[in-house]
């Protein structure tokens, strides 16, 4: 009797442990939905290039964060394709979100790829949901124009880190605060990725993510919060972009929350679309089927990077396999 007893306990402990692996296989160690609020702060035009110049505010943000320069961007290095991609999970083939597409028509919620706004307002109706931007395309052409979105632009990368902080400190805790500073990418355009006026502008763009940042923090939000960082499109040696060289299409991820891996580096296969599913994996919302974005692995212990669901999207796929050979060649070259 003791003996079968035995038996039977280590049956259910075979089974117990059993499912335990194959549960833990599936899920992580409590990232998804771990997070109150997310903040997605944009630099347009940066690239990579937080890497080249001393950037102190976005180093103790990241300390402990995990930090990948070398994420790609959408084939089109331009913004429109890049946030679009950024906010919708989904390449510019799905979205049509050229340049010149954000600036003509309004973008409601009948699309057929929503943004992240969209899917938050759908799971959590009540959620404090913003945007503050200096190119006022992304709030009219991109996020949904009849989502309840608190959105805010002006022209001026000052007058939008001002808004934020006076938003937060009265008392505002979004669940999303998507943020877009364009004073780098000016630059960029100007004088190039390599020259003193662009790494200038990246200095002071550093001190506006700062001010954000001690905000978050002054209004009790970090420990509740992941904080992301990143770039729609870097810009050539001479200015410009919307082509395929390494300086426009690799761009900064850096992550930090109390999930995240301190000194992850993310995975090779990191795009900037991914930012997308992150948020909502964060918030406890699942990746929608209109995504080709997927979290990636060495982000959030215990999280194994899911592979992109490329027959989702075939043209994406095709055309970045054949593009990204190509892109690596001009990197040999300095392009
Ligand atoms: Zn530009």
């Amino acid at each position: 009797m003791k003996k079968l007893s035995s038996v039977l306990l280590a049956l259910v402990l075979v089974f117990a442990f059993g499912f335990a692996a194959f549960a833990g296989s599936a899920a992580d160690e409590g990232s998804f939905g771990a997070y109150e609020h997310v903040f997605i702060l944009g630099v347009d035009g940066a690239g990579r290039f937080f890497k080249d110049i001393d950037t102190p505010n976005f180093d103790r943000m990241f300390e402990n964060g995990a930090v990948k320069y070398d994420a790609r961007a959408e084939v089109k290095t331009d913004s429109g394709p890049n946030w679009g991609a950024i906010l919708t999970g989904a390449s510019i083939f799905k979205t049509g979100l050229q340049n010149g597409v954000t600036g003509e028509a309004e973008r409601t919620s009948e699309t057929d790829f929503p943004t992240v706004f969209t899917y938050l307002r759908k799971a959590h109706p009540d959620a404090v949901l913003a945007s503050f931007v200096h190119w006022n395309n992304i709030n009219n052409g991109i996020i949904e124009t009849d989502v309840d979105v608190y959105k805010f632009d002006v022209g001026s990368d000052d007058g939008v880190t001002d808004a934020i902080c006076e938003y937060l400190d009265s008392g505002n805790a979004p669940e999303l605060m998507f943020v877009q500073l364009d004073d780098v990418d000016g630059a960029g355009h100007g004088y190039g990725s390599k020259s003193d006026e662009y790494f200038e502008a990246i200095k002071v763009a550093d001190a506006q993510l700062g001010r954000i940042y001690d905000s978050i923090v002054a209004n009790g939000l970090l420990d509740t919060s992941l904080i992301i960082v990143t770039a729609d499109h870097g810009h050539t040696l001479t200015g410009g972009h919307g082509g395929i060289t390494l300086r426009e299409s690799q761009v900064m991820i850096a992550i930090a929350g109390k999930t995240v891996v301190a000194g992850g580096k993310l995975d090779a296969g990191t795009r900037n679309r991914d930012i997308a599913d992150i948020a909502l994996y964060a918030l406890g919302v699942e990746t929608p089927d209109t995504m080709t974005a997927r979290v990636p692995s060495n982000l959030f212990a215990g999280v194994n990077g899911e592979s992109r669901p490329g027959a989702k999207d075939l043209a994406d796929a095709l055309i970045s396999a054949f593009v990204w050979p190509l892109t690596l060649i001009t990197g040999i070259f300095g392009a």
